[in-house]
C-alpha cells in the first residue's frame, strides 16, 4: 500500500531507540521459525512485520530456525520456509540455527551453575508440577535444590555424557519459588532427550528448553528487536533474568498479536494433523492457509504483504475475516491477471449462418487495467462454440439477458447472437443451442446499430484447450474451526473441492505458466496447477470475482 499510515506500537519503539542512540541506532531483528511444518499465513504476518521493520530503518534480519526440538523437525520444512520467505520477497542476512549453538548455550549453562544460579533436579516431571504451587501460593523446594556447586557441575556433566535416561533429570534455573510469575518458578533449562537431531544427529543428548535458547540466541546475534506473539509476555521476565545473569548483549523482547482468521486454522500441529488424517492432499492443498498451498492456489506474494500490512499491528487479539484476504488477491489480480475465456460448464452453440469450415482471429485484450491492455491475443471464431449452459434458457424470466428462443446477446469480442432454436436428448438435457449472428455487429467495427443487454464468453469448439478445473471454498463450516472445546475435524467443510473434468478454454492456456494469475472472465482468478501435464492440464480457481459468501451471509 502506498497510503502513508502512522506509525505502529513497534515501530514508535524502533524510533525512540534510534533518537536515543540505543544499540548506535543500528536495527537487528530476526524471523524465528520451528521446522517442524510448513509456514502459514499467520507466519507472514511476522515475516513482513520483522523483514519490514529491518529494510524500514536499513537494518537487517536474521532467518534462524529455532530447531532445539530433536524430534519434530526435518530439513524438508527448513528448505519449505527458506522457499517461502524468499517467494514472499524477503531476504535474509544470515541463516542460522539454534542448533548450531548447542555449545556456547551448555557454556552458559555452566556458568550459571557456578553462579549458583541452576541446578540438577532429579525429581520426576510429575513431582515439579506439584511443586510449583498456584499462582496464589508459593511453591515448594525441590530436595535437590540446595545441591553444591561442584556436584551440579559433575551431574550436568554426566547428563551430557549419557549417563541418564530421558527424563531421569533435568537442570533448573534457581529462581524465585514464590514469583507471581509461574514461568520464574525455577524453570527448565534443559531436558534429556535420546533421540536423532536433524542437524546434530547424535552429538547431543541434552537439549535446551525454548526459554533457555531464544533470549540467548538472540543475544549471539547481537538482534536489537526481538518481537514476537503475545503468548510470550508471561517469558519476558524470564527471558530478561538469563540475559542479566548471564551479562550478555541486552536484546529486548517485544510482543504483538498474532494473526487468527476465520474459516481456517493457525497452528502448525493442527495443520499436520489435517495432513496426516488425509482431509488434505498435503501441506500444500489449495485449502490450506500455508504459504506453499496459497502459492499453489494462485494468490500472489504482492497480495500477501498487502494483507499483512493492512491488518496492522496490534496489540490484542482479534480475529480478521479471512475475506479480507481474499479482497486483496482480487485487487492485485485485477492489475496483473491475463483475462481469457472459459467455458466451465459447456454447452454447444452452432451459428447456422456462418460458412461451414470458415474460422478467424478476433483480437483481445489481456488485460483493460494495464496501460495499452498489457498487449492482445488472437482469439479464434469459428461456427461452432462452447458456451456456459447457464446462459441460456429455455423459458427465460423477464430480467434476463442472456440467451433464450428469440433473444439477442453478444459474445464477447466477436458477434452479436439471436438464438433461433434448440435441440434436446430423450432425457431433456439441451445438447446444442442454434443461433444466427449479424456480420456486421463485428466487436471494433459494429454498425448494426442493435444494442443487446448481456454479453457471454465463449470458446470455439475446434480451437478449445480441454481442462480440469478445481474450484475451492473454505475447509471449515465453521468460523472458528478451533475454538476452545472444539474438535476441528468435526466442522471440515464436505463441499470445499469441486472437480470440474471438461473445461474448455482458448488454445493459448496450453502454454500457461505456473504462478501467472488469468482471469476467466465472468468466472474468477485462475492459476495453472502444480498437476498440470501437456495435454492433461489442471486449473485452480483462485478466488471468485466477488465475495459469494458475503452475499449468501445476507440473504441469511
Ligand atoms: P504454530 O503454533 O503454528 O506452530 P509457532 O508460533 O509455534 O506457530 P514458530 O515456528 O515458533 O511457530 O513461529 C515462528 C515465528 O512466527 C514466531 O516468532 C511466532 O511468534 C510467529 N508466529 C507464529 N504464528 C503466528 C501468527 N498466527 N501470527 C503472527 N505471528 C505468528
Ligand atoms: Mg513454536
Amino acid at each position: 500500500m502506498s497510503e502513508e499510515r502512522s506509525l505502529n506500537f513497534i515501530e514508535e519503539i524502533i524510533e525512540e531507540d534510534i533518537r536515543s542512540g540505543k544499540h548506535g541506532g543500528r536495527v537487528h531483528t530476526r524471523f524465528p521459525p520451528e521446522p517442524n511444518g510448513y509456514l502459514h499465513i499467520g507466519h507472514a504476518k511476522s515475516i513482513c512485520l520483522n523483514f519490514g521493520l529491518a529494510k524500514k530503518y536499513n537494518g537487517l534480519t536474521n532467518l534462524r530456525f529455532d530447531d532445539t526440538n530433536p524430534e519434530k523437525e526435518e530439513t524438508e520444512y527448513v528448505d519449505s520456509i527458506k522457499e517461502d520467505v524468499r517467494w514472499l520477497g524477503f531476504e535474509w542476512a544470515n541463516e542460522l540455527y539454534a542448533s548450531d549453538y548447542f555449545e556456547q548455550l551448555y557454556e552458559f549453562a555452566l556458568k550459571l551453575i557456578k553462579k549458583g544460579r541452576a541446578y540438577v533436579d532429579d525429581s520426576t516431571a510429575e513431582e515439579i508440577a506439584s511443586q510449583k504451587g498456584t499462582p496464589t501460593e508459593p511453591g515448594t523446594p525441590s530436595p535437590y535444590r540446595d545441591r553444591s556447586v561442584e556436584e551440579n557441575l559433575r551431574l550436568f556433566a554426566e547428563m551430557r555424557e549419557g549417563k541418564y535416561t530421558d527424563g531421569e533429570k533435568v537442570l533448573r534455573a534457581r529462581i524465585d519459588l514464590a514469583s507471581p510469575n509461574m514461568h520464574m518458578r525455577d524453570p527448565l533449562m534443559y531436558r534429556i532427550r535420546h533421540a536423532e537431531h536433524h542437524r546434530t544427529g547424535n552429538t547431543w543428548c541434552i537439549y535446551p528448553m525454548y526459554d533457555f535458547a531464544h533470549g540467548q540466541s538472540d543475544s549471539i546475534e547481537r538482534i536489537t528487536h526481538s518481537v514476537c506473539t503475545l503468548e510470550f509476555i508471561p517469558h519476558r521476565a524470564l527471558y530478561d533474568w538469563f540475559i542479566e545473569e548471564l551479562e550478555i548483549f541486552p536484546s529486548r523482547q517485544y510482543e504483538f498479536a498474532r494473526l487468527n482468521m476465520t474459516y481456517t486454522l493457525m497452528s502448525k500441529r493442527r495443520l499436520l494433523q489435517l495432513v496426516n488424517e488425509g482431509f488434505v492432499n498435503g501441506w500444500d492443498d489449495p485449502r490450506m492457509p500455508t504459504i506453499s498451498a496459497l502459492r499453489r492456489r494462485g494468490y500472489t506474494a504482492a497480495s500477501i504483504r498487502d494483507f499483512c500490512e493492512r491488518i496492522g499491528v496490534a496489540k490484542r487479539e482479534n480475529v480478521i475475516d479471512v475475506s479480507l484476504l481474499e479482497f486483496c488477491v482480487r485487487e492485485d489480480l485485477n492489475k496483473t491477471a491475463w483475462r481469457r475465456m472459459a467455458v466451465l460448464d459447456p454447452v454447444k452453440l452452432v451459428i447456422t449462418n456462418y460458412p461451414e469450415g470458415q474460422h478467424e482471429l478476433l483480437e483481445g485484450e489481456n488485460n483493460p487495467e494495464e496501460e495499452g491492455g498489457g498487449g492482445s491475443r488472437q482469439i479464434p471464431f469459428s461456427k461452432e462454440l462452447w458456451i456456459e449452459r447457464d446462459d441460456f434458457m429455455e423459458n427465460p424470466t423477464k430480467k434476463y439477458f442472456r440467451l433464450g428462443p428469440g433473444l439477442m446477446v453478444r459474445l464477447k469480442h466477436a458477434y452479436i447472437i439471436k438464438c433461433e432454436d434448440f435441440v434436446k436428448d430423450e432425457s431433456g438435457n439441451i445438447t446444442e443451442i442454434r443461433c444466427t449472428y449479424v456480420p456486421e455487429s463485428k466487436s471494433g467495427s459494429d454498425t448494426s446499430g442493435i444494442h443487446v443487454k448481456g454479453t457471454i464468453h465463449w470458446v470455439s469448439v475446434p480451437h478449445a484447450a480441454k481442462a480440469e478445473v478445481r474450484l475451492y471454498d473454505r475447509l471449515f463450516l465453521s468460523e472458528e474451526p478451533a475454538a476452545e472445546g472444539r474438535d476441528f475435524r468435526e466442522h471440515i467443510n464436505p463441499e470445499s473441492l469441486q472437480v470440474l473434468p471438461d473445461v474448455y478454454m482458448e488454445a493459448d492456456l496450453a502454454r500457461a505458466e505456473q504462478g501467472r494469475g488469468y482471469q476467466f472472465i465472468r468466472k474468477g482468478y485462475f492459476t495453472l496447477d502444480k498437476d498440470s501435464k501437456p495435454g492433461a492440464l489442471v486449473f485452480n480457481r483462485t478466488v471468485t470475482l466477488k465475495d459469494t459468501w458475503a452475499k449468501a451471509a445476507k440473504k441469511g
